[in-house]
């Protein structure tokens, strides 16, 4: 039987042409990529439908209304096909599939993120392969998770961080192992990293599709001398969650009685301050070094591997979910959709 695909085109250097001003998104790329299926292999394999979305973005420009415009489309269509692959650009793919991971779980069925870093009407375009490959992942009844393919292989999705400006090989999985690779037209799957999400009961209906359009997140970057201003700035804010992005395993400048007792006040009223590396590997552990170790008393939450944007999103998603802060402190260490390792 055929397989039935939903490719939903959201923009990105794939389907990019050169402007006046430098690569835009093009609609004409729709019409080429019907062409190209339609002499594929998979010509006589898949169904499929090309949606693209107003606008097409550079994904520089894709934010909290673009999250929630590709999940509730998705959701919608569920039931009609057995796989959706989505076109991004590469710059916030991370961040925009991160967030499809929370939005739409548990998952029965394939979402395969992916995109090119030369378009495809460049002789040199990744573009088709990486579309070819998403296919594949697509139509695989093993996969019910979001994936991110790219270059041969499949991640998943809110695991990965863009690492490569132009390099083909955009996206790396730093803590967790890829979950396939896709060569010479055949996918092996790395089977027993899968998320096994049991298919039967699994309908569009169990999806939480809260995505507030409001910024509720924002991040400080701690670096040598950071002055405690900065970071004063930003706990003083209205906004809901911070993350700290930290040095090597979650460490900070000794921070002053003040600042702490400050800390400790947003995290018991319905703030959440959360700690992440800058380290492109490994995880934070805030009891290792006596300059972090204050951290926790004060109510900073030690997120261990989880990516910088699978964490930006799960607090955009928690925050856009519940109102309670007990709620939000309980979800944000349990993982949801396999985001970060339980030791
Ligand atoms: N600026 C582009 C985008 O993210 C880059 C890409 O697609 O590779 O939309």
């Amino acid at each position: 039987m055929l397989k039935k695909l939903l490719i939903v085109y959201a923009g990105g250097t794939i389907g990019m042409s050169q402007t006046a001003v430098g690569l835009a998104p093009c609609q004409d790329f729709s019409k080429l990529l019907t062409a190209k299926i339609k002499t594929s292999n998979y010509k006589n394999l898949i169904e499929f439908k090309i949606q693209p979305l107003t606008p097409l973005l550079d994904s520089a420009n894709t934010c909290q209304i673009q999250w929630k415009q590709i999940a509730d489309l998705l959701a919608e269509n569920y039931t009609k096909y057995d796989g959706f692959i989505i076109l991004h650009g590469t710059d916030t793919m991370s961040y925009t599939a991160s967030m499809l991971s929370f939005m739409l779980n548990p998952l029965s069925k394939p979402v395969i993120f992916t995109g090119a870093q030369l378009p495809v009407n460049n002789p040199k375009t990744d573009g088709w392969r990486n579309i070819f490959g998403s296919i594949a992942c697509a139509i695989d009844g093993n996969i019910k998770e979001v994936g991110l393919f790219f270059d041969g292989f499949l991640f998943r999705a809110n695991r990965t961080t863009k690492v490569d400006t132009l390099g083909y090989r955009a996206f790396s999985s730093p803590n967790f192992p890829e979950l396939g690779t896709y060569q010479d037209n055949k996918l092996v799957l790395n089977s027993n990293y899968l998320l096994r999400n049991e298919p039967d009961y699994i309908t569009n209906k169990n999806f939480d599709l809260f995505c507030s359009s409001q910024q509720l997140v924002h991040i400080v970057y701690i670096y040598p001398g950071i002055d405690e201003t900065w970071i004063n700035q930003a706990l003083d804010s209205n906004i809901k969650a911070i993350i700290f992005l930290t040095l090597g395993s979650g460490n900070v400048p000794q921070l002053s009685k003040s600042l702490l007792k400050k800390i400790a006040t947003l995290a018991n009223t319905n703030r959440m301050i959360i700690n992440i590396s800058q380290c492109f590997k490994g995880k934070t552990d805030q009891s290792i070094y006596g300059v972090s170790s204050s951290l926790i008393d004060n109510g900073v939450v030690d997120m261990t591997d989880i990516t910088l944007e699978a964490a930006f999103c799960k607090l955009h998603y928690l925050y856009s979910r519940y109102n309670r802060l007990i709620d939000i402190k309980n979800f944000i260490k349990t993982p949801i959709a396999g985001e970060f390792s339980i030791a």
